[in-house]
């Protein structure tokens, strides 16, 4: 039996990111990986979505604003094919990428279906049906992510009833699109492709899109969807569909109590991920599994078995990359007996809609809830010149301060490059920073940096380029 000092099971970018820094610290190191390396992070998720959404943001640029920067283009056209054939090329790129990455960091990468049969031990199942176990002397970390969730009357069929590992590969456009659930990836996908022109219906059950977000934001995007000439349903829940003799399918409503029906050519079904703690073995060897299915960990990202760990999309939310690849990165230096621990002030998120959203810390409404007095900083790209000369001037930057030592706790930004912009949020937050250090901190001009100074000289009453009420 090969032995190793850590095995990782899964290679996204929580247990690809762990391998690599396993193997940068001398620790033996085997990865194991049932379907492709990169996880649903490279190969369906962060990186083929956002290929989409920026053909879809360039392809939106060139219909609406160029004309009016004075670039005309004659007409502009889309190529679904081609587009899938690029998108495909950069996840080739990463995907092979990490290989070479975990090759040169010395740590092994084994294609199979790993099972754990002891605190230290792994059983891999490869392709050609033969199991090989491994033994673990330091640790074996889970990180087996997530997978879509169907719902019972809207069985995936690949074609017009899909999850969004097929939306992002689909060749062709969509006359119509239905989406079931206004969260992050049904938002996402769907603007893709209403972008490209399909009429777009969402459909949500929560009183609101993408809950738990700063509703202030959520509105400016919630406007453009329907600007484009999008539906949007709240309070609303999906029944079940027939198929139409002409191939479209009526999709069966229910809002607030009333029926309605709705004839569309796709369904996306868009409702959440879950966890992928089961058949991994876990209760032969007393590993806790959550109600929900995630596998928790503690902050040095060990579960109640003291040699099992987990990280990302299986230890619990928020279900984001970065937050995966930086728990991997923690765990391994726990492992090689750092001093390492899950230590941070917060954990920024961003949605690539149109516009975006990014978010950092507590919202308003959150703070007050802690019974914190807040005052919120509000500065709008329509006051500013950058966004004016990239035409994108919807949206704002909004910094929420305790009101007595104006100490930043939260950064919530709807519009371009928010994404981005958020990362200084993040910074402000983990510095334990107060709105007079971001409005001190000179911003070159003219940049969309600009509004996160002038949001926090707001919250004091001094910002300039907006009357400051
Ligand atoms: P995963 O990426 O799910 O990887 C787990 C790996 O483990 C998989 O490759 C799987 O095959 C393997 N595995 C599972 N079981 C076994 C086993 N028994 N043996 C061997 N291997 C196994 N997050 C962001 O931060 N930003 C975004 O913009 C973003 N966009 C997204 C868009 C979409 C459409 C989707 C679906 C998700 C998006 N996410 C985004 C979420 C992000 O993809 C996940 O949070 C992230 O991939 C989680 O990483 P992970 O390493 O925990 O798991």
């Amino acid at each position: 039996m090969k032995t190793y000092d850590a095995i990782v099971i899964g290679s996204g970018p929580g247990g690809y990111v762990c391998a690599i820094r396993l193997g940068q610290l001398k620790q033996k190191t085997l990865c194991i990986e049932k379907e492709e390396v990169g996880g649903v992070c490279l190969n369906w998720g962060c990186i083929p979505s956002k290929a989409l959404i920026n053909a879809a943001h360039t392809y939106e640029k060139a219909h609406s604003s160029m004309a009016t920067m004075g670039i005309k283009l004659g007409s502009v056209e889309h190529d679904p094919n081609a587009m899938q054939d690029w998108k495909e090329g950069i996840v080739k790129r990463l995907t092979g990428g990490v290989r070479g990455l975990l090759k040169s960091n010395g740590a092994d990468l084994l294609a199979g279906t790993a099972t754990v049969v002891s605190p230290n031990r792994v059983e891999v199942k490869k392709a050609d049906g033969s199991v090989e176990t491994f033994e673990a002397t330091k640790g074996i970390v889970l990180a087996t992510g997530s997978s879509t969730i169907e719902i019972p009357s809207f069985k995936f069929d690949g074609k017009q009833i899909i999850g969004a590992k097929e939306a992002v590969s689909l060749r062709e456009v969509p006359k119509r699109l239905l989406v079931i659930g206004g969260g992050v990836i049904g938002l996402e996908l769907g603007m893709v492709y209403q972008a490209f022109g399909a009429e777009l219906v969402v459909v949500e059950a929560l009183p609101t899109l993408l809950t738990g977000v700063d509703q202030d934001c959520v509105k400016v995007v919630e406007r453009r969807i329907q600007k484009r000439g999008g539906k949007i349903y709240k309070n609303a829940k999906a029944m079940g569909y027939e198929k139409q003799s002409d191939g479209s399918i009526a999709v069966k409503i229910d809002v607030e109590g009333k029926p309605e029906t709705i004839v569309t050519d796709v369904v996306l079904v868009a409702v959440g991920m879950r966890p992928n703690s089961r058949g991994l073995g876990l209760e032969n060897v007393g590993v806790n599994i959550d109600k929900r299915g995630f596998v928790p960990s503690d902050e040095f990202g060990r579960t109640n078995v003291p040699t099992i760990y987990s990280i990302g999309d299986l230890s619990g939310p928020p279900m984001l990359a970065h937050k995966a690849s930086k728990e991997g990165e923690v765990i391994a230096e726990v492992i090689a007996g750092h001093k390492a621990a899950k230590d941070w002030a917060c954990i920024p998120g961003a949605i690539f809609t149109d516009p975006e959203i990014a978010t950092a810390g507590l919202t308003a409404e959150e703070a007050q809830a802690k019974g914190i007095e807040v005052s919120v900083g509000k500065f709008p790209f329509a006051a500013l010149g950058k966004a004016m000369a990239m035409m994108e001037t919807d949206g704002f930057v909004k910094i929420v301060t305790d009101k007595k030592t104006k100490q930043v706790l939260g950064v919530h930004i709807v519009g371009p490059e928010a994404s981005t912009m958020i990362s200084e949020g993040a910074l402000a937050l983990e510095m334990a920073a107060f709105a007079e250090d971001i409005a001190l901190t000179i911003h070159p001009h003219p940049t969309l940096g600009e509004a996160f100074m002038e949001a926090a000289a707001h919250a004091m009453g001094a910002a300039i380029h907006i009357v400051n009420r």
